[in-house]
Parts: C-alpha cells; sequence; structure tokens
C-alpha cells in the first residue's frame, strides 16, 4: 500500500485512543479541567456506567463565548504557553487535548458561562463536529454532558466492561479525587442514585469519612506535615493501621502535587513501611500526599498523565518510606506477626528441608524462634480423599485428634465445618431450592454510599441465596429474610463481609462464590466451642464425603498430618 497521510477523522480517532480509553477517563479530564478552574463544587452524573451519559458540573471560572469552539481544537489550551512553562506546570491539564478527543468520539454538549460575561454559550458537537450554537443564561460556571459514548467506534465500545464495572471505575476516580481536594464538594450519581457526596470543609479526614465510612476513618492514623529533605519533598495524608488490610492494592492511593498518579515504586515503599505487620499477600489502605517543587517532577510521560518521573526518586521513596514507617510506629502499639501458623501448601515445609539437609549430611535448621519450640513440624494432608479416622479428642476447643491409617490428624474444628457446610449451600444454590426464612423483625443496615450502590446492583444474587434485603432509603437496607442456618447470627456482619470483599475484590470477584464462603463461615462452628465426641464423629464423617476436605474455602488447610514414619523418625525410632 503507498503511503497515504490519515483522513483528519480517522487521526481524530487514533488520537484520542491514547487519551480516552473508557467512561472514566472521560469522567477524570473533565474532573480535572472542573479542578482547574478553580471549582468549589463539582457535580458528577452517570447513567449505564457512563455508556449512556456522564454529565460533569462545576461553579469554576467559565470558558469566554470566543473561545468555546477553540476549546475543542486539539493542542488549544489556556494552561500553557511556552515550553519553559511546561516544566513548571501546576494545573492538572495542559496538553489540551482531553475535549477534543472526547468529542470526536461521543456526542458533546458543553453549557458554560465565563463569570465576567452577561450570558453563557451553548454548543452541541456530534463526533467532534459543531452541530449548533445559541446564547442562553445561567450562572458561572461549566456544563459539559457526553452522551453515546464510542458510537462511532464500535472496536471500543466491544472492550468496555459491565455497567457496574464501569460504574465502579467512576466511582473510584471519584472518591480518589475527593481524598485530593477535600475543600471541593464532590457529589457522584449513578443512575440517579447517590454514589458519593463529601462535605467540602478543606479537612481530609472529612474526606475519608464520606469515601470510606467512620469506622474505616477511626482506623487511620494522620501521617502529619513531614518535611524532609531540606523541606523539598512534603508527605502527608493518613495510613490504615495494619488491621486495616485488604486484598488489593487500590486503597492505596498517591497524590503528587495533588495530581493522581500510578507509581509502582511509591507502591513498594509503602509496603517496605508496613513490612512485618501485615499478613501475607494483604495490602494497606493509605492515602498519601507528595509534594516537590514541580520542577523536581515530570508529569509530562503519558497522554493520561497518569504516571510521572522523579527527578530525585531515590529522596521520594525513602521521604515516603520513612514518614508512613514513623507513623506506624509512632501512634499504634503495632503487633509484630510472626510467621504464620498456618502451614503453606505452596513451600516445602521446614520438615522437608530438615529432611533434604539431612540426606545431604548437614545439620537441621534450627526451630524458629517465635519464642515457642517447635522441635516437630507437621504435614498438611497432600491432596485425595480422606481415609477412616477414628476421633480422640478436642484440643484447646479448637482442633480435634484423631487417629488414621496413615498417623495422627490434627483437624480444625471450624475449618473443617465450613467446607462441610460451603458444599452443603452450593449442591442447594445450584438445586435452587434456597428459601429465605423471614426475620421476626426486619433488620436494617447501614453502608457508605459507594457500598449501598454496590449492595442494590446485587440485591437479586443474594435473594438466591435466601438473603431478602429490599432498599430502604439511599443508602438504608432492610434484610426481611435469611436462610434458616443463619438465624441467631451475626447477619449484619456477614453482609458487611460479603460487601467489602466486592470493594476489595476487582473484576474477578464473584458475588455468588462470595456469598458461599462467608455465609459457610458464619453458619459453622466456632473454634473455642465445646464439642461431644459424636459431634466431633458425625463432622470427621461429613467432611470425609466432601469432594475437598483438605481446604476450607478459604484455601487454609482443614488439617495437619503427622505419620507414622515421622513419629518414628522423631523418637529415634528409625
Ligand atoms: P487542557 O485541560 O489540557 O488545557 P482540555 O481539552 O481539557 O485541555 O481543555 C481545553 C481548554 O478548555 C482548557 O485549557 C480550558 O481553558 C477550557 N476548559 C475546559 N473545561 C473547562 C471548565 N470546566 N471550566 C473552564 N474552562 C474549561
Ligand atoms: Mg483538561
Amino acid at each position: 500500500m503507498p503511503i497515504r497521510v490519515l483522513s483528519p477523522d480517522l487521526a481524530a480517532k487514533i488520537a484520542a485512543g491514547e487519551v480516552i480509553e473508557r467512561p472514566a477517563s472521560v469522567a477524570k479530564e473533565l474532573l480535572e479541567n472542573a479542578i482547574d478552574a478553580g471549582a468549589h463544587e463539582v457535580y458528577l452524573e452517570i447513567a449505564q456506567g457512563g455508556r449512556r451519559l456522564i454529565r460533569v458540573s462545576d461553579d469554576g471560572c467559565g470558558i469566554p463565548a470566543a473561545e468555546v469552539e477553540l476549546a475543542f481544537s486539539r493542542h488549544a489550551t489556556s494552561k500553557l504557553s511556552s515550553v519553559e512553562e511546561l516544566y513548571r506546570v501546576r494545573t492538572l491539564g495542559f496538553r489540551g487535548e482531553a475535549l477534543a478527543s472526547i468529542a470526536a468520539v461521543s456526542r458533546v454538549t458543553l453549557f458554560t458561562r465565563c463569570a465576567g460575561e452577561q450570558v453563557g454559550t451553548l454548543v452541541r458537537l456530534e463526533g467532534g463536529v459543531l452541530a449548533s450554537r445559541e446564547a442562553r443564561g445561567r450562572p458561572p460556571g461549566t456544563m459539559v454532558q457526553v452522551e453515546n459514548l464510542f458510537y462511532n467506534t464500535p472496536a471500543r465500545l466491544k472492550f468496555l466492561r459491565t455497567d457496574p464495572t464501569e460504574a465502579g471505575h467512576v466511582a473510584r476516580l471519584a472518591t480518589s479525587y475527593a481524598l485530593a481536594y477535600p475543600g471541593m464538594r464532590i457529589t457522584l450519581h449513578s443512575n440517579g442514585r447517590l454514589v458519593l457526596r463529601t462535605t467540602g470543609t478543606g479537612e481530609l479526614y472529612d474526606a475519608l469519612v464520606a469515601v470510606h465510612g467512620l469506622d474505616v476513618a477511626e482506623q487511620m492514623l494522620d501521617i502529619g506535615p513531614t518535611q524532609t529533605q531540606g523541606a523539598r519533598i512534603q508527605v502527608w495524608g493518613y495510613v490504615g493501621t495494619p488491621q486495616l488490610h485488604r486484598a488489593t492494592r487500590r486503597d492505596v492511593v498517591f497524590f503528587v502535587n495533588r495530581r493522581w498518579v500510578q507509581d509502582s515504586s511509591l507502591s513498594y515503599a509503602v509496603t517496605q513501611a508496613y513490612h512485618n505487620l501485615l499478613p501475607a499477600g494483604r495490602h494497606p489502605m493509605a492515602v498519601i500526599n507528595v509534594g516537590l517543587p514541580p520542577e523536581d517532577v515530570d508529569v509530562n510521560i503519558h497522554p493520561t498523565k497518569r504516571e510521572v518521573r522523579f527527578r530525585r526518586q531515590r529522596d521520594v521513596f525513602v521521604a515516603l518510606q520513612r514518614a508512613v514507617r514513623r507513623t506506624l510506629m509512632a501512634q499504634h502499639p503495632v503487633p509484630v506477626i510472626t510467621p504464620s501458623p498456618i502451614i503453606d501448601l505452596r513451600r516445602p515445609s521446614r520438615w522437608q528441608e530438615g529432611m533434604a539437609l539431612r540426606a545431604q549430611g548437614a545439620s537441621p535448621p534450627e526451630p524458629i524462634q517465635d519464642g515457642v519450640a517447635r522441635p516437630l513440624t507437621i504435614e498438611p494432608r497432600p491432596a485425595g480423599r480422606l481415609p477412616m479416622l477414628r476421633v480422640l479428642g478436642q484440643v484447646a476447643q479448637t482442633y480435634i485428634i484423631a487417629e488414621g491409617p496413615g498417623g495422627i490428624y490434627l483437624i480444625d474444628q471450624h475449618a473443617a465445618h465450613e467446607r462441610v457446610r460451603y458444599e452443603e449451600l452450593k449442591a442447594h444454590y445450584a438445586a435452587r431450592d434456597v428459601v429465605a426464612q423471614e426475620l421476626l423483625e426486619p433488620l436494617p443496615i447501614d453502608l457508605t454510599p459507594q457500598r449501598a450502590a454496590l449492595l442494590e446492583d446485587h440485591l437479586e444474587i443474594l435473594s438466591r441465596h435466601g438473603i431478602e434485603i429490599i432498599p430502604f432509603g439511599s443508602t438504608t437496607f432492610l434484610v426481611k429474610g435469611v436462610p434458616s442456618a443463619l438465624i441467631g447470627q451475626d447477619v449484619s456482619t456477614a453482609l458487611s463481609e460479603i460487601v467489602d470483599a466486592a470493594m476489595d475484590g476487582g473484576e474477578t470477584f464473584s458475588w455468588e462464590d462470595q456469598a458461599l464462603v462467608i455465609l459457610s463461615c458464619h453458619t459453622a462452628v466456632r473454634a473455642g466451642q465445646v464439642l461431644s465426641l459424636q459431634e466431633m464423629r458425625d463432622l470427621v464423617r461429613e467432611l470425609e464425603q466432601t469432594a475437598l476436605p483438605h481446604t476450607c474455602p478459604h484455601g487454609r488447610p482443614t488439617m495437619v498430618h503427622l505419620s507414622q514414619t515421622q513419629l518414628e523418625k522423631e523418637f529415634g525410632r528409625r
């Protein structure tokens, strides 16, 4: 094919693709424009995950009537006039690309009035082409409405996820900016439902309460104004106590000069600061601001401006890590997590390592020094069906001790019962014979707006699990019925665990499975519960019948096994 210059239409769509990936990218650009315009109050609205509608209104400085069309030209900006300024940029926008890109792939309406002018301007654009323009009155500020995103780029449309997932991305964006700009009142509605509203008091703590709820905010520690490196780098914000851990990194957010950024090295600095304080595989919560002279950070790395480059990378890393660690150490009695007592199935056990060393003629490793002498290491059972076990008794009201053909078994009564319950509940669910038992008195539960929106989208699934919930006001719900096994249990904790897991879970999260896991956990016998010999026998028989008797639904082992051979070796009989 001969070389040809792309048509302006095609070039515009290609360029738009770099900036606008999904509805949340549109919301981000519009929100950043509102912030750059000095808004005190911003309303965000989306419908159908932003696919049908994204609307952002602000009370900022507005666009002069004469410049409205120019604002939609590519590389048209009021924020930058020289190359030197690029290296000291203080605004969130500077590339002059967003409005042009958004307009190229949607139907846009912009209604604005500049404070110094008498009348406002209303324009409509279709696929980047001006369709109408009129003068009309309105208060100072700007409203941008984006409809039918990607209507003219079907390939992009196909890459969008479900509406709740896309709405989740917009909610995450709004909550992140709410934390970066606590002085700005931010409201987000999704399908007419309130998802977020901040107070705009200017206090980060108030924004934390609006975003995560009071329970979480109370467990966040103020980093305080920390200045290091000759006051060139400042770090402030809040970090969660180590007890507040999450399944993903999504609640660790960073702002560099109040720009929301993604940076793996900043993330790593925080992880390091929590070293030894969090259980393996869990992540902290943190809202961290890094302030430094604009000339020390390059923000022009990527069209979406989500990445930055630091001139003194190492200094930033150290400042951040120290600030977080100091906060954790100073403000909280920190329990240091000793090596997990749960045997890691993926690693060879210390017993196996010891045997391997002995086989090579070396001495075995020392017992783990955590205050408890552990000369003996026992094995989790390998996968496969259980042999017939004879129950001997209960240890610490938590473990069932049993004997089988292969030696001694210690069974975690809660984990084992969870496995039994999980498979029962799953079979009932599959057979669609779960019935809700009506509660004598409906139980009210109150959630943060974001959690409430998430729950409301999944009431149908929960109802299939026998959990009947009806909305009752914008963030309150009434639990009308639960499966009979849950009667008398802590229903509201079980529900908030499901919603929390969904908040944490990301795109692979399954409500169906999580509901089963949490229902089985809440209806299983607990550690510390005395069991009769008969009850223990019944439980072990039931465990033998399950498909996966060796792990609980959370993936922890249900039992550890000490084989006859191990016993003989440990006692020097071999
Ligand atoms: P950039 O933000 O990089 O300058 P945009 O395409 O996002 O580029 O916006 C182009 C210009 O339109 C901005 O420089 C600004 O002058 C004007 N503008 C856009 N949105 C707003 C708004 N909400 N309030 C005031 N001016 C705005
Ligand atoms: Mg912009």
